[in-house]
C-alpha cells in the first residue's frame, strides 16, 4: 500500500543528497546564473525552500515566463477602449483585470460600470456569447503555447456553431524567440536555462534545441516538485562541468521530443505566427500569433479603426519609475526596483510583474525577499 509519510521521507532523502551533489559540483566551477524561464518555476523555487538550499555561488534569476507580466501596455490600452464601445463585453481570465493601462485597469473601469466577465477558460467565453447574442463578447486571449490550444479549440467550436459573437484580442507569445533574444541581450549572460513545464508538453523538447546547438547553452525541462527543481539544476551545472551543453528532458512523462502534436495542430488551423511586442523585451520577430485571415471576422481589434489603433499604439505609456522590463530579462533583481515593497505591492501594484500571481515581484514579495 501507498505510504505517504514513506514517500517525503525518501523525497527529502533525494532531495538532500541532490543538493550534496550540486554543492559539490559547484565547488569547481566559477559563478553561474540560472535563469528560470517560468513563473510557476520561479514560485515554485521560492514555496519549496529550493532557492536557500543552493550554494551562493548558483544565482538564480528569473526570466519572461507569466503571460500577465510580458503583455504591454498598449494591449491593455487596447482592451479598455474595447471596453467602451457600445454593446461589447470582456471576458477575461481574473489576473489581466489588475494590469495597469497607461491611464487606468479594466478593475477600475469595471467598478465605474464597465461590462467585465471574469472566466476560467475561452471555453466560458463562449457560453457567454451564446446565451446573449445581442452583445459581442471580447475575448482576451494572452498566454504562452500552453493556453493558446484551447482557444484554438474554442473557435472551432464557435465557427462550427455559427456563434457570430464572440471575438478575441490576441495577445498570445511563443516562449523559444523570447529565449533567443535573451540569449542575444547583450547585458545578460545566461549559464542555463530551467525550461517551462507546461509549455514543453505542447511544443516538445526539439524546439529548444537552437539554445544548446547556436549558443552552448544548456537547458533542462523540469517538473515542479523540489526534487524536479534540484535535478535541473543539477544537470545544468553537470553541463557546464563537461563543457557539453545539451536539453535534458526530465519531465519525461509528461514532455515528447516533438509536443502534443494534436495540440500543435489546432493552434495551427486557428493561428499564424507574426511580429509581436513583449513588455521589456520589445518587438521580437515570429513571437507571437494572430488569427489567420480567414478568421479576421473574430479579430476583436477590427472593432476599432486602423487609425484609432495606431493612436492608441503611440500613446501607450508606462509607470516611469517601474522596472518590470528590466525584470522580466533578468538584468536586475525586483527588489532594485526603487518601488518595491513600498510605493509597489501586491495590494498597489505599480506593475504586473506585482500584480500576477506569477509575477516575479510578487514572489519576491510573499516569500521574504531574497536575492
Ligand atoms: S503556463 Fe505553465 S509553463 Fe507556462 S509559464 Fe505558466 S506555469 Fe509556466
Ligand atoms: S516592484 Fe512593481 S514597479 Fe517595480 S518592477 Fe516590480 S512590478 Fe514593476
Amino acid at each position: 500500500m501507498f505510504d505517504l509519510d514513506e514517500a517525503r521521507l525518501a523525497d527529502a532523502a533525494a532531495c538532500l543528497a541532490l543538493r550534496n551533489e550540486i554543492d559539490r559540483i559547484a565547488r569547481d566551477l566559477p559563478p553561474v546564473a540560472l535563469m528560470e524561464v517560468c513563473g510557476t518555476h520561479t514560485t515554485a523555487f521560492f514555496r519549496h525552500g529550493v532557492r536557500g538550499m543552493l550554494p551562493a555561488s548558483v544565482r538564480l534569476i528569473s526570466g519572461p515566463g507569466c503571460p500577465v507580466c510580458v503583455t504591454p501596455t498598449s494591449y491593455v490600452d487596447l482592451a479598455l477602449r474595447l471596453m467602451r464601445e457600445p454593446g461589447v463585453a470582456l471576458a477575461t481570465f481574473g489576473d489581466m483585470i489588475r494590469v495597469p493601462g497607461s491611464a487606468t485597469s479594466i478593475e477600475r473601469e469595471k467598478g465605474r460600470g464597465g461590462r467585465v466577465h471574469i472566466v476560467y477558460s475561452a471555453m466560458d467565453a463562449l457560453a457567454l456569447a451564446r446565451s446573449e447574442p445581442r452583445t459581442t463578447f471580447v475575448f482576451l486571449a494572452v498566454g504562452f503555447e500552453t493556453t493558446a490550444p484551447t482557444i484554438a479549440q474554442t473557435v472551432v467550436l464557435a465557427e462550427k456553431e455559427g456563434v457570430a459573437n464572440l471575438r478575441l484580442l490576441v495577445g498570445h507569445k511563443l516562449v523559444p524567440p523570447a529565449l533567443r533574444a535573451l540569449l542575444s541581450h547583450p547585458e545578460l549572460r545566461i549559464d542555463g536555462f530551467i525550461l517551462p513545464g507546461h509549455v514543453s508538453v505542447i511544443i516538445g523538447s526539439e524546439s529548444y534545441r537552437f539554445v544548446s546547438e547556436e549558443f552552448g547553452v544548456p537547458g533542462a525541462i523540469c517538473g515542479f516538485e523540489p526534487v524536479d527543481l534540484l535535478k535541473g539544476v543539477l544537470s545544468l551545472l553537470d553541463a557546464r562541468r563537461t563543457g557539453r551543453p545539451a536539453i535534458a528532458n526530465l519531465y519525461g512523462r509528461f514532455v515528447k521530443s516533438h509536443g502534443n502534436r494534436a495540440a500543435l495542430s489546432a493552434l495551427d488551423s486557428i493561428f499564424e505566427t507574426v511580429d509581436t511586442e513583449w513588455r521589456g523585451l520589445g518587438r521580437m520577430p515570429a513571437s507571437g500569433l494572430a488569427l489567420r485571415p480567414s478568421l479576421r471576422h473574430r479579430d476583436a481589434a477590427l472593432l476599432l479603426g486602423d487609425d484609432e489603433i495606431a493612436r492608441l499604439a503611440a500613446s501607450a505609456r508606462d509607470d516611469a519609475a517601474c522596472r518590470c522590463g528590466e525584470v522580466l530579462c533578468g538584468t536586475i533583481l525586483p527588489t532594485e526596483c526603487g518601488l518595491f515593497g513600498s510605493g509597489c505591492t501586491p495590494e498597489t501594484p505599480v506593475g504586473p510583474c506585482m500584480v500576477s500571481t506569477e509575477g516575479t515581484c510578487a514572489a519576491y514579495f510573499r516569500y521574504g525577499r531574497q536575492a
